[in-house]
């Protein structure tokens, strides 16, 4: 494991996802303006050292409930989502209208439990976000409050912060909160409690640490972070937990003390241990320049594919099979059965001509694919 340094650790991501928790973004039904200002300052920096950055941020419940004047009482779930509709608006054009001067475009993106949990919306959602990405824009990712009932929620921020770290295959998960990190014990409470710089494993004795739900540390507590770690962990990105100051994102560059959640894979090795874990839901047998293309890095296109096997949608993982029966690679496959069936020995030009609509060149794309 090489040496931690927080500096070194972001220096060298490529997507970084940053938490904001509405404790940090909303003081008294009021957006923290400069504070706010402060964090898109931080953002500029690291989008102007070329990396891709994904803001994950709470507040429109908070905002939501200061404009229809609901108190600071607990609200029913119906009267939350009806505030976090009303605040995300706010929420959303408080970001544009403080990114838009720096020449940061960003975008709204309102996310639901499913959609990481179904592969087919995991696939499209995944797409977009890397579209978007690649244009350069910064998403501003909450939620769905407003769809998503109490069974299908994330509930929390933090978990839905990894989520969206695993999704896009982040590098770094920086949550911004009140807290410095994790302690041994609630620092609150107890002045025994020893500050841990670094996490390896999220062990039932770290668990313990975290007391219960909301103990300490902003709306989900420290034990939703920790899940959130796990699911960062699990996904080959390293998490950081670090208190939400001026200038968040810098004052951790230069050395700001934190907690940092780190496993021994990256993202990229984390994804293909995932994708070779599933269970296939059928074969496609290709040719053998086509096996040589996924040799050199390829995507798998359909010219290349000879036959296909089993009952399967867009999302289930396939293996990818030589004509000589020899498994070459495994993958989450971009089309379903029917679709992959017209589309044998297809070039990637007569798509549109045989389904009848247009579609993705790759039936397997590379990043999907585990060889
Ligand atoms: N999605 C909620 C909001 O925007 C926040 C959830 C959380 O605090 O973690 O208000």
């Amino acid at each position: 494991m090489a040496t931690l340094n927080s500096a070194d650790l972001i220096g060298s991501a490529q997507k970084i996802v940053i938490k904001i928790g509405s404790a940090l973004l909303v003081e008294n039904g009021a957006l923290r303006v400069e504070w706010l200002q402060g964090l898109a300052g931080d953002v500029s920096n690291l989008r102007a050292a070329g990396k891709d950055v994904v803001l994950v941020s709470s507040g429109s419940i908070a905002l939501g409930r200061a404009v229809l004047g609901m108190g600071s009482g607990a609200l029913t779930l119906d009267k939350s989502q009806a505030a976090a509709a009303v605040g995300q608006i706010h929420l959303a054009r408080a970001y544009q209208d403080i990114l838009q001067p720096l020449g940061i475009k960003a975008a709204q993106v309102l996310l639901t439990l499913e959609d990481s949990q179904n592969r087919r919306r995991y696939l499209n959602t995944r797409a977009t976000l890397a579209a978007l990405l690649t244009m350069g824009v910064v998403p501003i990712v909450n939620e769905n409050d407003t769809v998503a009932t109490d069974e299908i929620r994330y509930g929390d921020n933090d978990r839905l912060a990894a989520q969206v770290a695993s999704l896009i295959g982040a590098d770094v998960l920086v949550l911004l909160s009140d807290v410095d990190g994790l302690y041994t014990k609630n620092p609150r409470d107890d002045s025994s409690a020893q500050h841990l710089p670094l996490v390896n494993e999220i062990t039932a004795k770290i668990n313990a640490m975290a007391g219960g739900v909301g103990s300490f540390g902003a709306s989900g507590g420290m034990k939703t972070k920790l899940m959130a770690a796990k699911i960062a962990m699990n996904a080959g990105c390293a998490m950081a937990i670090v208190k939400g100051v001026e200038n968040p994102v810098q004052a951790l560059i230069d050395g700001a003390k934190c907690t940092w959640f780190r496993s021994d894979a990256n993202p990229s090795q984390a994804r293909k241990r995932w994708i070779l874990a599933m269970k296939p839901a059928g074969a496609l047998i290709i040719d053998a320049g086509a096996a040589a293309a996924l040799g050199r890095g390829k995507s798998l296109l359909s010219a290349g594919v000879v036959r296909v096997e089993g009952k399967f949608e867009r999302g289930d993982p396939v293996d990818i099979r030589a004509e000589n029966h020899d498994v070459i690679a495994k993958g989450m496959v971009g089309y379903s059965h029917v679709e992959a069936k017209k589309l044998i020995g297809c070039h990637s030009n007569e798509i549109e001509q045989r389904l009848g609509y247009p579609g993705r060149s790759a039936l397997v794309h590379r990043d999907d694919m585990a060889i």
